[in-house]
């Protein structure tokens, strides 16, 4: 993904999908037909999420392989360190070299629901540092690692000069590029990116960008990241709190504002926490000009051979 990243970022912007794996069986097949659908958008690269503690680990490597190696789309592999063995961490490294991913975003990781704090299981799994130089000790070069960015500073930090001091040492230890923690204002990310320069951080940055889909999911997501809330969000979304259709097209136009805001700064590429959902993201693109309205875009011929391959 850095090569693919650097290789765009002087040229055409480039955008990339995260989703995450779904709890039931129809959940799973409504995600696949959804990746099918997003497949014409022409993403760069998708990410697959890791539940903390590794619970649904073999379907987050279904999803991989099912990404990388059916649809044929650049694949990265959320991999989180803490509140598991070692054993799972070797599993999942080892099947996503077999199906052919290259891509890592190597993550400490929270604890899992209704535990307060992660634990550390494995002797030298405390950071993802740690998990970064253990791919790295592993596997030299195979995988292009990702790591995680907080543009308004990671909860457990102390301070910002903390936060750059260690994501600085998670590039030293064999990082190729960040992305970032959600946030909604724009001025800030631009100002971290300078920062993160200025540390001497000089790896591909990618903006996490979550449209908002409903005024209670942004509520929830905000309270739980603490996320910054610029008020002129907050005095937009306080009359159409109630009127779902409204919010979420809101969130539409708000998402391709900060867009092509961060992009006028300088950055290309954009990274979607989908939430699953296709239709914001698809939106987002379209209003920004990155693809044609969707009347307009031929699609792609349905293609059988990929449905029997995937069952
Ligand atoms: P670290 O980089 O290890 O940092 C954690 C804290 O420790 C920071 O405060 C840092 O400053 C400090 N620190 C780092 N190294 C050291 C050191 N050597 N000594 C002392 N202090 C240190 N969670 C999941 O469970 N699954 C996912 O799929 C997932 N995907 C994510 C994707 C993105 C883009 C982001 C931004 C987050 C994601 N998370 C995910 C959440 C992530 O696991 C949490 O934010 C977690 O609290 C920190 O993970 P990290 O990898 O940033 O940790």
């Amino acid at each position: 993904i850095d090569k693919i990243i650097r290789a765009e970022e002087e040229g055409r912007p480039f955008w990339s999908f995260e989703y995450f794996p779904p709890k039931t069986t129809a959940g799973v097949q409504n995600l696949f037909e959804r990746m099918e659908r997003m497949y014409n958008l022409g993403p760069e690269f998708v990410d697959i999420t890791w539940n903390a503690g590794g619970t649904s680990s073999e379907l987050t490597s279904e999803l991989v392989a099912t990404a990388q190696s059916v649809y044929g789309l650049e694949t990265c592999m959320h991999l989180t360190c803490t509140n598991m063995q070692k054993e799972k961490i070797d599993a999942a490294l080892k099947a996503a070299k077999a199906c052919g991913n290259q891509n890592i975003l190597a993550l400490r990781g929270d604890p899992p629901r209704g535990q307060e704090k992660w634990t550390s299981c494995d002797e030298g799994f405390e950071y993802a540092s740690d998990l970064v130089a253990y791919i790295r000790a592993q596997y030299g070069d195979y995988f292009s690692i990702g790591v995680a960015g907080y543009p308004e500073g990671h909860l457990d930090s102390k301070d910002k000069e903390e936060d750059f001091k260690w994501l600085k040492f998670k590039v030293d230890q064999g990082a190729d590029f960040i992305v970032t923690q959600l946030f909604y204002d724009t001025t800030l990310f631009i100002d971290w990116v300078k920062e993160c320069r200025s540390h001497g951080i000089t790896v591909p940055i990618v903006p996490g960008i979550m449209p908002i889909q409903s005024f209670g999911g942004f509520n929830r997501m905000t309270s739980l990241c603490k996320t910054f809330v610029p008020d002129h969000i907050r005095r937009a979304l306080e009359p159409i709190k109630e009127d779902d259709q409204a919010v979420k097209d809101y969130g539409v136009k708000l998402a391709v504002d900060m867009c092509k805001e961060i992009k006028a700064a300088g950055t290309n590429g954009f990274h979607f926490y989908t939430l699953n959902l296709e239709k914001s993201t698809r939106l987002i693109l379209e209003g920004l000009e990155f693809v044609a309205p969707r009347e307009n875009v031929r699609q792609l011929p349905w293609n059988p051979s990929l449905s029997k391959k995937r069952e």
